[in-house]
């Protein structure tokens, strides 16, 4: 084994027993909780030896680097997030391999992925980033619409030829009223996606937590945690 594949194999052994312990400490099963392996920033020799342990979900939030990666890694069927704050020129590119992108904030970006989902001839899988500091109306700073923006996205989204829509998504705010509040922050995102539940029952995805706060999030009831520097590293430069 290389020094880079059992580095990988270590920090994946501690990741999966922090999520194990946390689906313990919650009385839930080890498997309502999907782990999402966030390579950006790091190449796809990485992608290919995550996969080669056992990995089955990754995610990028650059479409620069993420889709010359994901083409190189096309032949490991694993299922691409994509997680970054989306521009509409982006998009064509974008449909070509992610199979969910979790950060759908806006009606504009909505008709953008239908219309390249349909042209692609794939559906593709949608999560609501959900702003937990946004105020009414407005979008956060990192990307996502505040919780009263959520409905119409929603009714946007399965109306749209093309998607699913499959749940909601945050990263925990680091400002206003849940700052600090992780635990907080997930249990209020449940809430939200409870709520939704309520109109689209199949919208059942909560993609919550990182290296920092997995454990958080597994409480609150997360379904999947997105961990990057715990299971590759600190990043060479911010991703
Ligand atoms: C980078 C990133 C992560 C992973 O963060 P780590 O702290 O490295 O685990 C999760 N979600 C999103 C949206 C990200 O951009």
């Amino acid at each position: 084994m290389t020094d880079r594949a059992s580095e990988l194999t270590e920090n994946l052994h501690k990741v999966e027993t922090r999520i194990a312990s946390a689906c313990a400490s919650a009385g839930r099963n080890r498997d309502e909780v999907t782990l999402i392996v966030v390579t950006k920033t790091y190449p796809a020799s990485d992608v290919r030896l995550l996969s080669e342990l056992g990995v089955r979900h990754v995610a990028e939030n650059r479409d620069q680097d993420a889709a010359p990666k994901a083409a190189a890694c096309a032949d490991l069927s694993l299922t691409w997030h994509f997680v970054g704050q989306l521009q509409t020129n982006k998009v064509r590119s974008v449909v070509g391999y992610a199979d969910v992108v979790q950060s759908v904030d806006r009606i504009k970006l909505v008709s953008a992925l239908s219309a390249a989902a349909v042209r692609a001839e794939r559906e593709v899988g949608t999560l609501i980033q959900v702003a937990l500091d946004a105020d009414s109306g407005a979008r956060g700073e990192r990307g996502g619409v505040a919780p009263d923006g959520i409905e119409e996205l929603a009714t946007a989204v399965a109306g749209a030829p093309g998607l699913r829509l499959d749940g909601l998504m945050t990263v925990a705010p680091l400002a206003g009223p849940y700052a600090n509040r992780e635990q907080a922050a997930f249990e209020r995102l449940l809430e939200l996606s409870s709520l939704l539940r309520a109109d689209h029952p199949a919208a059942n995805m909560v993609s919550a937590g990182m290296s920092a706060d997995l454990e958080a999030a597994v409480a609150a009831g997360a379904t999947h945690v997105r961990v990057g520097t715990a299971v590759l590293g600190v990043r060479p430069r911010l991703g």
